[in-house]
C-alpha cells in the first residue's frame, strides 16, 4: 500500500504539478484558502474529491464524527490561524451517513480508552433525536435514527463552534459564516443541514 502512494505522487507530479507548474509554484509562495472544513476522519469523505476543489482552495482539519470541542487545542488553533490570520469568511462542518464514530455512541466501547471520551462531545446529539422518536411516537429504522443523530451532530458541533468568542465575534461583525453539511457516501450528495443566519443574508 505504502509503495502505492508513492507511485501515486510519481503520477501526480507528471501528469498534474508539471502540467499546472505555474499554479502550483504561486500555491508553495502563499495560500489563501476561503473554507475552513471541519470533517471527519473517514477514508471515505476526502473533501478535495467530493466538493472538486484545487489545493490551496480548503483549509482542513478532521477527526473522528467532525467534532468541534472547545477542549480541544489542536482545533483551536486551527480556528485562530482560520479567523485571524487567514481571515477565512465560511467554517463547513459536514458530518456523513454511515459514520462509524456516531455509530458507536450506541456502542460499548470499553476496551477503548479515548474513542468513548471524544465522542462524549457528540453524545447530545444521540439524546436529542432519542428524545424526539419519543416525544412524536413514531418508528423509524434504525438507519433513519443513525441519520438524524449524524444530522443533529452537526448542528450541536455548530452549538460548540459557536461557544468560541472570536468565533462569536467574526459572526456578528459579519466577518463569518458557518454552515452544517453532510455527505451522502451512497449517492456523493451533499445536504445542507444547517445554514448561518447570522452572517449571511444570500444564500
Ligand atoms: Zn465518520
Amino acid at each position: 500500500m505504502i509503495t502505492t502512494l508513492l507511485d501515486g505522487n510519481r503520477r501526480f507530479v507528471k501528469e498534474i504539478f508539471d502540467v499546472e507548474r505555474d499554479y502550483f509554484e504561486d500555491l508553495a509562495k502563499m495560500q489563501r484558502p476561503t473554507v475552513l472544513w471541519i470533517g471527519c476522519s473517514d477514508s471515505r469523505v476526502p473533501v478535495n474529491t467530493i466538493t472538486q476543489t484545487k489545493p490551496g482552495e480548503v483549509f482542513v482539519h478532521r477527526n473522528v464524527a467532525n467534532i468541534v470541542a472547545t477542549n480541544d487545542w489542536n482545533l483551536s488553533a486551527v480556528l485562530e490561524f482560520s479567523i485571524n490570520h487567514l481571515k477565512i469568511p465560511d467554517i463547513v462542518v459536514c458530518g456523513h451517513y454511515g459514520c462509524g464514530g456516531i455509530a458507536a455512541l450506541d456502542e460499548d466501547c470499553r476496551d477503548d480508552r479515548y474513542i468513548p471520551i471524544w465522542l462524549n462531545n457528540a453524545y447530545k446529539a444521540k439524546e436529542r433525536v432519542d428524545e424526539k422518536i419519543a416525544g412524536l411516537r413514531i418508528k423509524l429504522s434504525e438507519e433513519q435514527r443513525m441519520q438524524l443523530i449524524v444530522e443533529e451532530n452537526v448542528r450541536l458541533q455548530l452549538e460548540h463552534l459557536r461557544e468560541y468568542p472570536f468565533v462569536r465575534n467574526a459572526m456578528e461583525e459579519k466577518k463569518l459564516s458557518i454552515h452544517g453539511w453532510v455527505y451522502d457516501m451512497t449517492t456523493g450528495d451533499i445536504k445542507v443541514v444547517q445554514r448561518d443566519t447570522v452572517a449571511c443574508v444570500e444564500f
